[in-house]
């Protein structure tokens, strides 16, 4: 067994998020028949925030939530944590895609990261939020040159941007990988304990506004009643309600047109022990103020942060997977091989922690992908169903305006967001198998490549560009 197995040997299945005394105890399911204005079907992020948001507008809603497990046990309850403002992944992803509204796009991010902040605030959820800002780190002097041409135009265009050359991007970060990093400080851009949030939001749901609850519950079928109104069959029981909101982001869905805008993509995490003073020492990040937020620039890229109790979490990079016919099932987050994967890249980036510390927790998650690689909203039956689905790899923040959305698009206080064409432009749907499954295997290949060779895009890449199907991050 080599050293990076054995510092994971021990390590539970389980996601961090979820191993915590402040996991509430679980709902009782739907047990009979149900009738409500509102039926949310997802109890993550965006079912959450959906039903918060509509109370605070209307007190006397009439909602019903619903979860397939527990509130936080999809990627709301497994991600990164990294709160980052972007409603649709990111400036260059906007800038490939949605340059035109690229500034409408900024200020209403910035609207949602504010109101999400203060949402917290106001009811006192101890969703553990710090704002570090986000640190890209180059590995290598292409991406350096890259990265610095980057950290030029974001100063030119007044953003609060840090650049590190290698011995000072070292002492920030003591990696013998590191080549060069920038840190964009402003805003309000942070990380936080995802767990955590989704439960406080759903202790606020529950006991200040009332919103029925049901975990362990799936919702099976949907469909319209004449005159008016949707008749949804879950397990043990029958929800009729005037509208439905669907917030089940990659999971399968019983409604095709969701399924078609989205799939499920692996990513996959592990997270350390909490590092002694000594260790923080040798790696110098967490000293000298410095907790940034970390990731590499490439496109298949690392994220990596330290938690509040000192630990360092670890995901991402080239092994995420899409497994054949939108593979969802839980046991996929048993992937040995892709966490040792991880652990090797962790000790690779980190030699002085080899044979020092041991990972406690490894986990994966569903990360639900569009063709556009950022959130897709859409209705059905009339404009009595809606969804937004899709967010890929930032959704932490980005799902609560998806869950506003959703909302407007179900008749609540809609707004001139609507037009946008970011909202209004439908998505591709993904390609039928095995058509799908050998497309992201090779543009997965490809990214992959790319990153090798200092960023520089292949062929088949430089094509999907052109069709508008490419990945920027
Ligand atoms: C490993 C990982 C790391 C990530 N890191 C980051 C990050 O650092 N920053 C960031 O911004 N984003 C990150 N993301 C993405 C982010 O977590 C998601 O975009 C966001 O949580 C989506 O929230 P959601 O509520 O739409 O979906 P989910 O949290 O997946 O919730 C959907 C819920 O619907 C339930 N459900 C599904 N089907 C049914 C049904 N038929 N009936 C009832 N319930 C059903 C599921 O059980 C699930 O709880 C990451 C994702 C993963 C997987």
């Amino acid at each position: 067994m080599q050293a990076h197995q054995r510092a994971l040997a021990n390590a539970k299945l389980m996601s961090l998020w979820h191993d915590c005394d402040a996991r509430p105890a679980q709902e009782p399911p739907l047990d009979g028949d149900e009738r409500c204005e509102l039926l949310i079907v997802g109890g993550g992020f965006t079912g959450l925030w959906a039903a918060l948001q509509l109370k605070e507008q209307q007190a006397d809603a009439d909602i019903v939530l619903i979860e397939k497990s527990f509130i936080a046990d999809g990627a709301s309850g497994r991600n990164g944590g990294f709160l980052d403002a972007s409603l649709a992944h990111g400036e260059a992803n906007i800038a490939l895609r949605f340059a035109d509204e690229a500034d409408q796009l900024a200020s209403l991010a910035e609207q949602n990261i504010r109101e999400l902040l203060a949402t917290i605030e106001r009811y006192n959820i101890d969703a553990r939020y710090e704002k570090t800002g986000m640190t890209s780190l180059a590995m290598n002097a292409h991406s350096a040159e890259r990265l610095h041409q980057e950290y030029l135009e974001a100063r030119a265009a007044g953003e609060d941007a840090v650049w590190y050359d290698r011995d000072a991007a070292r002492l920030q970060v003591n990696s013998p990988r590191v080549e060069a990093a920038c840190w964009y400080r402003g805003g309000y851009d942070g990380v936080l304990d995802p767990a955590r949030l989704c439960w406080g939001l759903k202790a606020v749901l529950k006991e200040q506004y009332n919103v029925r609850i049901y975990e362990g519950t799936a919702m099976l079928a949907t469909e319209p009643v004449s005159g008016g109104g949707m008749r949804t069959r879950c397990t043990n029981g029958v929800v009729t309600s005037d509208k439905v909101l669907i917030a089940t982001n990659g999971y399968t869905s019983p409604i095709k047109k969701v399924n078609r805008s989205t799939i499920p993509i692996w990513d996959y995490q592990i997270a350390t022990q909490a590092l002694t003073d000594a260790q923080f020492e040798q790696i110098a990040w967490g000293t000298q103020n410095s907790r940034h937020a970390l990731e590499d620039y490439v496109n298949m890229f690392h994220y990596f942060r330290l938690t509040q109790d000192g630990r360092i979490t670890w995901g991402g990079g080239g092994d995420v997977r899409y497994y054949f016919n939108r593979g969802t099932h839980d046991s996929l987050m048993d992937a040995q091989d892709r966490h040792e994967r991880l652990a090797k890249e962790f000790f690779e980036f980190f030699p002085q922690l080899e044979g020092e510390i041991e990972f406690t927790h490894r986990w994966g998650g569903i990360i639900g992908s569009s063709t556009r690689f950022c959130m897709v909203p859409d209705t059905a039956y009339d404009g009595r169903v809606a969804w937004t689905v899709g967010y890929t790899g930032l959704g932490v923040c980005a799902s609560r305006f998806g869950a506003r959305i959703a909302l407007e698009l179900l008749g609540y206080q809609p707004s001139s967001a609507l037009q946008l064409k970011f909202i209004a432009h439908k998505a591709l749907p993904w390609a039928p198998e095995p058509l799908r499954w050998l497309g992201v295997k090779f543009t997965q290949y490809e990214l992959q490549r790319a990153d090798r060779n200092g960023g520089r895009r292949g062929l088949w890449l430089k094509l999907l560009d052109k069709l508008g199907l490419g990945f920027a991050c």
